[in-house]
């Protein structure tokens, strides 16, 4: 099988994630920290919806631009959370509480600070020609209708803290991917075995697992698979069942142990397999019934790749969101290939004291070794046509997190 074009992968992997869309569900506002908002939240009120006061001081009726020593009737207090004072006259203050409702025809609030002389009935009263009301609009935060959040994006603290302030308790997201990983390799042992001759640990799983709760997906792997078709195929097949997504690492090539394309094909349907992309050339692409499996190769290094370019906008876009937004450095150092493949390579990406973003490439260049991704924290993406860069060259960067 010829190997196809990355983009094209790429375009095929939010195709199929787009059919796949997962269900709609309403979930308690407690709940939704990470999730993608299935609809657009718009504000259901005006936010805060009255005229409070931005600071402690007195709240009058006066329309001079500035005053100095303005003496002011106290005709009454509202503390934060009063009921309606009504209305002020011109010459009547209100000593008035951060957050309090204004009184009806007030025009400013002059902060305690520049009040003196306060008796228990009246005051005087300082204020400058431009000097701020300290008046919060009923519509400072939200108009009523107001878009707050967008279908498609991921509720984080603030977005948490908006709808609260709409007085939701629920909403409506898209459910979590239901995803399985399956690691295979007859050489893995699992963490806490002994490591006998010719073996190694599974490092694949735990990084899985940590890529996916990037995603707000907590997932247990299971121990690593012998390369047995047999037990691949019935382990494929329980996972298929009772996921959205199946993830496996390892068994994508063409090695005499590698089943995942025998499998993938019997049992369903190939959508791609190879793709001109280093690491994770093998990546192989599917579906078992409405199940989507995606195969990666067992490398380390390929499967952060594999994951970031391809598994996070798959989980994205099953969830209604779109695809990571496009992160651009220039590079730290120059950077040639010989090949016609995209090819990601590590780097540590950093803001400099001149405010431009850098990527400094890590020297390893195999796909073995998984301390140049603990070592880095973004994969800089080299086009396929290209060969050249140099110093200062603007790259596509994918960062871990
Ligand atoms: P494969 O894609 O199965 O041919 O594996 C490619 C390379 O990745 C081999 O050197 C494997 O030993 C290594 N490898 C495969 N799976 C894992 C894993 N879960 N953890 C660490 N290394 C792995
Ligand atoms: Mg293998």
């Amino acid at each position: 099988m010829a190997l196809i074009p990355f983009q094209l992968a790429l375009d095929k992997v939010i195709e199929a994630g787009a059919q796949h869309a997962l269900a709609i569900e309403s979930i308690g506002i407690e709940f939704a920290a990470g999730r993608i908002a299935a609809e657009d939240i718009r504000a259901p009120f005006a936010v805060p919806g009255f005229r409070h006061s931005a600071m402690d001081g007195f709240a009058i009726r006066d329309g001079r631009a500035a005053a100095t020593n303005a003496e002011f009737r106290i005709v009454g207090q509202m503390l934060a959370g009063d009921r309606p004072f009504g209305a002020l006259k011109p010459g009547e203050a209100v000593l008035i509480a951060t957050g309090a409702m204004l009184p009806d025809e007030a025009t400013r609030v002059v902060p305690r600070e520049a009040s003196h002389g306060a008796g228990k009935d009246a005051v005087l009263l300082d204020w400058g020609e431009g000097s701020p009301t300290h008046i919060r609009g009923a519509e400072d935060d939200y108009a009523a209708g107001a878009l707050a959040i967008s279908a498609g994006s991921r509720l984080g603290f603030a977005g948490l803290g908006a709808l609260a302030s709409f007085g939701s308790t629920q909403m409506r997201v898209a459910a979590k991917p239901r995803v399985s990983v399956l690691v295979t390799g007859s050489e893995l042992v699992p963490a806490g075995a002994p490591r006998p001759p010719g073996r190694i640990h599974d490092s694949n799983a735990a990084t899985l697992r940590g890529l996916l709760l990037g995603e707000d997906i907590d997932v247990a792997p299971g121990p690593a698979l012998a390369d047995d078709i047999g037990l691949i195929r019935a382990e494929l097949l329980r996972a298929c069942a009772q996921s959205d997504l199946v993830i496996s690492s390892g068994g994508a090539s063409a090695g005499v142990a590698d089943f995942m394309p025998r499998l993938l094909g019997e049992l369903g349907e190939v959508i791609f397999w190879k793709v001109a992309m280093r690491p994770g050339m093998p990546v192989l692409f599917g579906r078992i019934g409405s199940c989507l499996v995606l195969c990666l190769p067992g490398n380390p290094v390929a499967v952060v790749a594999g994951f970031l370019s391809l598994v996070r906008p798959l989980l994205r876009r099953m969830q209604g969101a779109p695809p990571p937004a496009a992160d651009y450095a220039q590079l730290g150092e120059a950077a040639s290939k010989h090949h016609d493949r995209l090819e990601f390579r590590r780097a540590t990406v950093q803001i400099d004291a001149q405010g431009i973003q850098r990527a400094h490439l890590h020297a390893a260049l195999s796909s073995g070794v998984l301390r140049s991704v603990v070592e880095s924290n973004a994969l800089v993406v080299l086009e396929a046509e290209r060969q050249q860069w140099s110093v200062g060259d603007v790259v596509a960067v994918m960062r871990y997190r």
